[in-house]
This record gives C-alpha cells, sequence and structure tokens, in this order.
C-alpha cells in the first residue's frame, strides 16, 4: 500500500515555461555567484549537517535537511516528512526504471563523462558508504518558505515562481512540494530527467531534452510502478492549430535548434504563441510519437546510443544529420501529424 497516491487532476499548469526561464539563467551565471554555489553545495552534499548549521541565510527550518533517504539510484533530503521522503524515492526509482528502459544497455558505457569524473575523484572506500558520488541528489523542500529561502540563498531571484529546478552546475535537483502532488510529481519527473540526461547524455540536444523531459513529466505513479496516462493535450492541440495555418517548424530545423533558438521568447508571427512554446509543442509530441510507435522506436533509441558517446556538441549534429536526415523526417512527419491529431 502506497504512502501517497497522486490524484488525477485536469490542470494545465505549464511549469516547463518556467523552467526554461531557469534554464536560460543558469547558462550564463554570474562568476561569483557561480562559483559560491558550487562551493556551497558541494561541501552541502559531503557534511550537510556541519554546513547547514553554519548557514544562517537559509533560516532555522533548513536544519529539518537532516532528514534524508537513500534508494539505489537517488540520495533524497528535505523538509517534508520522513514518510514522505520515503514516498518520493519510491516514485523516483519507478521513473528512473523508466528512464534507464529508454536508453537500454547505454548505463553501461565504461566512457560516460560522469564514470570519468567520479573515478578521479578518488574517494576514499571508507566515505563511499556514507556518500556514494554516483547517487542522484534530490533536496525536497516541504513549504514555500523553505524552498524560497533555499533558492534564495543560492539562486537570488531566479527562482521565484517555480515548483522545481535541476542546477547543472551541482547536479542538484530541487523540488517545492507544496501540496499540489500532481504537479510536484509533473515537476520531479520532468526535472530528474535533465539531472539522468545531464549525466548520460551531456550533449543532448535541446529538443530531445525538453521532449522526453516532458513527456515522462506526464507519468502518474501508482501502488505498482508508472503509468503514461496524461498526455500533454494542449501541447497536442497547438501542433494541430499550428498545423492548419501551414507554420509548423519543420522538423529537420526542430532537430538542430540550439538553446538560443529553442527557448526563443519571440511571439510568431500571426500566431497566439512564442517560439518557445511551439518547440516545446513539436519537441513533446515527436518524442511522444517516437517513443509510442515500436516502428519508430528503435530510431530513437539509435539515435540516443549515438549520441550518448560523445559530449561534443559537433558530433551531435553530425549524428542528428546522418539518422535523423531531412529524408528519414520527412517520411515521419506526415504520420507524427495524423499520431497528434489522433491524440487530442
Ligand atoms: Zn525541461
Amino acid at each position: 500500500m502506497s504512502i501517497w497516491l497522486p490524484p488525477i487532476l485536469d490542470v494545465d499548469y505549464d511549469v516547463v515555461m518556467i523552467e526554461n526561464y531557469l534554464d536560460i539563467n543558469f547558462s550564463r551565471p554570474r562568476v561569483a555567484r557561480y562559483l559560491m554555489t558550487i562551493v556551497v553545495l558541494s561541501v552541502l552534499s559531503q557534511h550537510p549537517s556541519l554546513l547547514l548549521g553554519q548557514t544562517r541565510e537559509l533560516g532555522h527550518d533548513v536544519n529539518k535537511l537532516n532528514i534524508r533517504h537513500h534508494t539505489a539510484h537517488y540520495e533524497l533530503a528535505g523538509t517534508v516528512s520522513q514518510e514522505k521522503l520515503l514516498e518520493y524515492g519510491r516514485c523516483l526509482e519507478f521513473i528512473h526504471a523508466a528512464y534507464e528502459k529508454g536508453f537500454g544497455d547505454l548505463l553501461d558505457q565504461p566512457s560516460t563523462d560522469a564514470q570519468r569524473r567520479s573515478s578521479k575523484k578518488g574517494v576514499p572506500p571508507q566515505e563511499v558508504d556514507t556518500h556514494d558520488t554516483s547517487l542522484f541528489r534530490v533536496v525536497i523542500l516541504g513549504s514555500q518558505q523553505d524552498y524560497s529561502e533555499f533558492t534564495r540563498a543560492y539562486f537570488g531571484q531566479f527562482a521565484e515562481h517555480t515548483a522545481g529546478m535541476f542546477v547543472p552546475s551541482v547536479e542538484l535537483l530541487l523540488i517545492l512540494d507544496d501540496g499540489h502532488a500532481e504537479q510536484t510529481y509533473q515537476v520531479l519527473f520532468h526535472e530528474a530527467f535533465h539531472q539522468f540526461v545531464h549525466r548520460y547524455l551531456p550533449a543532448a540536444p535541446v529538443w530531445l531534452n525538453e521532449g522526453l523531459a516532458t513527456h515522462f513529466g506526464t507519468a502518474s505513479a501508482t501502488g505498482k510502478g508508472l503509468v503514461f496516462d496524461r498526455q500533454n493535450t494542449s501541447y497536442f492541440n497547438i501542433v494541430s492549430n499550428v498545423a492548419q495555418a501551414k507554420k509548423l517548424i519543420s522538423l529537420d530545423k526542430l532537430v538542430l535548434m540550439n538553446r538560443a533558438e529553442f527557448y526563443c521568447q519571440q511571439r510568431l508571427p500571426g500566431l497566439p504563441y512564442s517560439q518557445r512554446t511551439l518547440a516545446y509543442a513539436q519537441a513533446y509530441s515527436l518524442t511522444a510519437y517516437l517513443v509510442n510507435v515500436p516502428r519508430e522506436r528503435d530510431l530513437l533509441q539509435k539515435y540516443i546510443r549515438a549520441i550518448a558517446l560523445t559530449t561534443s556538441p559537433r558530433e551531435v549534429v553530425q549524428s542528428t544529420k546522418t539518422l535523423l536526415s531531412k529524408r528519414v523526417l520527412d517520411r515521419i512527419a506526415p504520420h507524427w501529424l495524423a499520431y497528434v491529431q489522433q491524440g487530442h
């Protein structure tokens, strides 16, 4: 029997849009804040109780972060109850299994950056038991006040109006549990995917990273595991509307978009959407199509395997042009559109 089950709500809350704003800002951190964040959070991860006791900016409640829990792949801390933290750990293991499924045998690749990094760290064996550097770190803040204090102390104003974020520089996931379970789990599964990808696909193209993160964000936890029963129909509607106006981003352009292009907030001429919203809608629906249609899934996995072996964006572009060529995408486009139009 699970401690907590997310209810099925019909809320169209665009956490992704808020998160984009953060992604953009964190890609250009001010040097001082950036360095401070690395130092503070690195120490925090090693000696949480010691450091938190000394960090007065975080306020008195932050000592509750000593509530901790380990699972096979995650190290969790937070200001929620131990019971809730166990439930978050359980659901994170469910979603990790779903991430792994798509990545096949990729996780055993010895050449991934993460493994190179952790082997360089030379952690003495006696410390491995208390702090496993291979675990993904997650902090769950149990109230808006805790979350605001924590994020404001480390990230200034960037985190206002957010419900969670992945901080690439320190590979840390921060999640607000404000009692809106459906939204919290959507943010958790979305952001945890960015954390996962950062380790295994360090040069992942934006469309794939956001498309898959949005896809995993549609999962619901049940007593037995995850179900993907909440397709993002608002994104499907956007794609359908823009297709009617014949103003879709061509797929060969979408898969090569850089961050500036993908996250561009400029309103598209003659449409009620920004380029970013359309890019999200197309990336998510294309990913959902590739994941859910068996004959296309092999192509997606082949592509993921090809780009997992590199940290070079240039090599990713080359793999994209080879495996997702204009010819391939021209074949996919009508099937993808039909899938989207049936889905909403
Ligand atoms: Zn995202």
